[in-house]
């Protein structure tokens, strides 16, 4: 009987996954998803003559890994991708010290009070001098050796509005995941030529995204459905599984795994009410988080106290007219008191996104439980979207739903990143040769898509071997 590889977790992990090991490496693959549709992040809400939207901001990234990049892009014809090359790729802006910026999504200090941007510039080049690059334990002590004291309190105040905490508690990660890894500090004339560093490129932007020197870029594309929707490349990979041969059960979950040899040798479902047992297994590929496959090795993970991630609250739109944002495709705010922690604009990077008349927008909402009602939060993104500017009056509104996210952004605290770490070397210990952990977080760098995506070719591309 041919042995089985089963794939946990239907996000585009999993789904590119089952793909590899089904089409490349003609495995016999199960996909095993708990939710009743698969996608993860990549699913719509559909609200009939009003549109589907996606969860927020989702788009692809080229990895940088030529046949991965061939494989993604093929999955639609190429005339249904929006292509977004070169200062196109990716318009960003951010609302930081009260200022709506468009020329970058980084914090530009230049819009500080003249004393304060002088100390940031000083404190900067004093640090540079001090050499003080060792490795650092949270988000503060990181920030504070990159950029020196004064522009470590711009990014602390920055982080404390996007996840609550100050750097001290925060993960270095933290700065990547929002917009803060780097600032910027000078106009174009007397930064072209500081660009020359790699010391301080690394650490200030480009003042404005839409003239960075070519030989600046990366090179490498975003694309998009033309037509609107991540979901499309979900249904893509789904009809190609399909024509592999996979199977995807929905409302599945592992229930328990059977070791011995140091392999997981079976494992039994819960699978529509009943069990479902996979005797025969080659392979286990993991996409749904660390503490969870931690349960099912019995490893005893009760003595961590994790810190609850703030709930991310969608909140979609559709506006009478196109928002007020230019040509940005989405904007992140960095400002004390507000809840937004980015405004997408659709239209900015598909032409297929205007529909009923109207342009869909999404607010993604950062909040500590309990929510409010679901009127209080349409509510606040609304109050804020004007606030910003984004819409004059709400009278500009056709339709607006909130739909908080059962899995939204993770907390980036020291101690849920010292805790994932711990559970990631315990389940090295375990010496499972046939076990495979994808996904966010799974690696402690790893939580964008275009990460995950390389992640999963780098590691299932390695272990080709492994025949049952
Ligand atoms: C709010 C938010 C915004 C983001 N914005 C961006 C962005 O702008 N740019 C970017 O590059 N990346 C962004 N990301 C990250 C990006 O969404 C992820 O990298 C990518 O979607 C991860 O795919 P995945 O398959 O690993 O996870 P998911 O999409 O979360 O899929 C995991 C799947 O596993 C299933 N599952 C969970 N537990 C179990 C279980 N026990 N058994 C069976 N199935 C299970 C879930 O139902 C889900 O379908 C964002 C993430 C979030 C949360």
């Amino acid at each position: 009987m041919q042995k089985v590889d089963v794939v946990v977790g239907g996000g585009i992990a999993g789904l590119l996954a089952a793909l590899l090991l089904a089409e490349r490496d003609g495995r016999k693959v199960v996909v095993v998803e708990r939710e009743s549709q698969v996608g993860g992040l990549l699913r719509c809400f559909d609200y009939a003559e009003n549109g589907v939207f996606d969860y927020g901001m989702h788009n692809m990234y080229e990895t940088g890994i030529a046949p991965l990049d061939e494989l993604l892009f093929g999955l639609l014809p190429n005339e249904d991708w929006q292509l977004l090359e070169r200062s196109a790729r990716d318009r960003a802006g951010v609302v930081f010290n009260g200022v709506v910026q468009h020329n970058s999504p980084f914090p530009d200090l230049r819009s500080l009070p003249r004393a304060k941007w002088e100390s940031c510039v000083l404190g900067f080049f004093r640090q540079l001098e001090k050499r003080e690059f060792h490795s650092h334990d949270n988000a503060w002590e990181d920030v504070s050796a990159r950029f020196g004291t004064a522009v470590a309190e711009v990014i602390d105040s920055a982080l404390l509005k996007q996840f609550g905490k100050p750097a001290k508690e925060l993960a270095s990660f933290a700065t990547r995941l929002t917009t803060l890894s780097r600032v910027v500090m000078f106009s174009e004339d007397p930064f072209s030529n500081l660009m020359e560093s790699s010391t301080i490129r690394e650490r200030l932007a480009w003042p404005e995204q839409r003239t960075l020197p070519a030989h600046w870029e990366s090179g490498r594309k975003a694309y998009y459905p033309k037509k609107y929707g991540m979901y499309r490349v979900i249904n893509a990979l789904l009809a190609r599984l399909d024509a592999a041969g996979v199977e995807v059960l929905t409302g599945a979950q592992v229930l328990s795994l059977e070791m011995g040899e140091g392999r997981v040798k079976a494992l039994t479902l819960d699978y529509s009410g009943g069990r479902k047992e996979i005797e025969q297994l080659n392979q286990l590929v993991w996409t749904s988080g660390l503490p969870a496959m931690a349960q099912l090795l019995s490893l005893d993970i009760s003595g961590y106290s994790f810190d609850p991630p703030r709930k991310t609250v969608v909140v979609n739109l559709l506006l009478k007219k196109p928002p007020n944002m230019g040509d940005l495709y989405y904007l992140y705010c960095y400002e004390p008191g507000c809840h937004t922690f980015r405004i997408t604009n659709f239209a900015g990077y598909c032409e297929g996104a205007p529909r009923a008349g109207g342009w869909p927008v999404a607010v993604e909402l950062l909040l500590d439980a309990p929510l409010p009602d679901a009127e209080s939060l349409k509510r606040v993104a609304l109050e804020e979207l004007k606030r910003f500017k984004v819409i004059a009056s709400i009278d500009e509104v056709n339709f607006v739903a909130a739909e908080p996210l059962a899995s939204g952004f993770p907390m980036p605290s020291t101690n849920n990143f010292k805790a994932l770490a711990d559970i990631r070397g315990r389940i090295a210990a375990a010496k499972l040769d046939n076990l495979t952990l994808l996904g966010i977080l799974s690696e402690e760098d790893v939580f964008f898509q275009r990460d995950v995506l390389a992640q999963t070719w780098t590691k299932l591309t390695h272990q080709e071997g492994m025949n049952g």
